[in-house]
């Protein structure tokens, strides 16, 4: 499995087959993202959710996503070294990533190796991003629950909602509660929540917990919060009605990425892509309509435009 995501990191193309074959294999996991701003204590909340989800009798992956460079490896590191103490344990996967791999972004290799430790039958898959920019929000949208964490003061709680990422929260965590105002941003966030448009009572409703994820405090209950969202998307079709709508993206993504590739590769494209450059060049025509007429002539010509 280790080996299969370092291809899909890559991107090589034997990755692709691979999960091809793996694919029916996969579907059964439930998947969590956890998300928040830099020292919140994500990672020591992810440590405390697979051993829960252990005691539980779950087995469990955790894939520790950082996006903000591929140069990164001393977070990557000091990541692998907190997440030291769950491996020992056959059970627990830990796995980080920062490549893009050589074609997709961040999200499109996370949800490879989403797969693959679906594939490989790990129950819980934990999914962890290192900041809240539009990337981790991007990641986040390959799971089923998304946790959002933010710790007491320091106006973090306004600023994930600039981030655009108290939205995608399915649960709320408050972690370091131990520390001063954890009650005041517990009802501050709650206060925010309540604001949202108004949902039927059959709809979920964002819970806010407070954790102390150094002693393990409201991990049990957070573990709770999981399982209950899993059994609501599970009992009212939206598990499977957002699981159609991220196949459809991703299908639309690939779909966009191959026609890419191979209108990169055709000859006849390439010879007219030349000409549209040069009269670009001189102003005799723009962008736009040199853009339009590439995709006509990919469209008309068929096969033996992409056979170049
Ligand atoms: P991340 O960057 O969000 O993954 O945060 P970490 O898990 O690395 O935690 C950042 C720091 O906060 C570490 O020094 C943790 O030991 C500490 N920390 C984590 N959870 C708590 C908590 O509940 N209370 C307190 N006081 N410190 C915590």
């Amino acid at each position: 499995m280790s080996r299969l995501m370092t291809l899909v990191e890559n991107g090589e193309p034997s990755a692709i087959s691979s999960i091809q074959e793996l694919f029916p294999y996969t579907g059964k996991a439930v998947t969590v993202g956890i998300t928040g701003p830099p020292g919140a204590g994500k990672s020591t909340l992810v440590n405390q959710l697979a051993k829960e989800f252990r005691r539980r009798d779950k087995t469990v992956g955790i894939i520790a996503v950082d996006p903000s460079s591929p140069f990164t490896q001393g977070a990557i590191l000091g990541d692998r070294v907190r997440m030291q103490e769950l491996i020992g344990d056959p059970e627990i996967f830990v796995r980080s990533m920062a490549s893009r791999g050589a074609m997709g972004g961040l999200s499109d290799t996370t949800i490879d190796v989403i797969a693959l430790l679906d594939a490989f039958g790990k129950d819980i898959i934990l999914v962890e991003t290192v900041g809240v920019g539009q990337d981790e929000v991007e990641v986040m949208r390959a799971v089923q629950t998304v946790i959002v964490v933010g710790i007491p003061g320091s106006g973090d709680a306004i600023q994930a909602l600039k981030a655009g990422i108290l939205e995608i929260a399915n649960i709320y965590v408050v972690n370091k509660a131990d520390r001063e105002g954890a009650d005041q941003a517990v009802s501050y966030l709650k206060q925010l929540l309540s604001l949202e448009p108004k949902k039927a009572k059959s709809e979920w409703r964002t819970p806010v917990l407070k954790t102390v994820a150094l002693a393990g405090e409201g991990v049990p209950e957070l573990t709770n919060a999981i399982e209950k969202h899993h059994a609501y998307l599970t009992s009212t079709g939206k598990g499977q009605e957002e699981e159609a709508a991220r196949i459809k993206h991703q299908v639309m993504t690939l779909a966009q990425r191959e026609l890419y590739s191979r209108l990169s590769r055709s000859k006849r494209i390439k010879e007219v892509l030349a000409e549209k450059v040069e009269a670009i060049l001189k102003r005799e025509t723009d962008p736009y309509s040199s853009a339009k007429e590439l995709a006509d002539l990919a469209v008309e010509a068929e096969s033996p435009v992409y056979s170049g």
